[in-house]
């Protein structure tokens, strides 16, 4: 996938989880711990805005896009990685917005 389809992909992703979002819970895992603001797309390379994240998936996604974040729990080392991306497939597992379906597609397709 080009670095532009990868940027419009997580522009659509990130317009279906706003809308629906729930500010005190994380997006990603669903926890309600030390809930920060995320950038969903790395400042770093160009995002804007933010969603509500706990400071463990915040700390860990970094400056990553979901996707790549996602890629790199599943493919982890570190069992703390593997753990986080089991509890966040668990999380999205009967969601219906863009981000449960990237999940989902990473658990299956990857
Ligand atoms: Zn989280």
């Amino acid at each position: 996938m080009s670095r532009l389809s990868g940027f419009f992909e997580a522009i659509l992703e990130l317009w279906d989880i706003v809308d629906s979002s729930n500010r005190t819970l994380c997006v990603y895992c669903g926890s309600h711990k030390l809930i920060e603001e995320e950038h969903f797309l790395p400042k770093c390379r160009g995002g804007a805005t933010t969603v509500p994240a706990c400071r463990k998936c915040n700390r860990s996604k970094s400056s990553k896009t979901p996707r790549e974040w996602f890629m790199y729990l599943k493919y982890g080392s570190r069992p703390s990685d593997r753990e986080r991306w089991e509890r966040i497939v668990w999380y999205h597992r009967w969601g219906r917005n863009n981000l449960s379906q990237l999940v989902r597609d990473i658990r299956d397709n990857y």
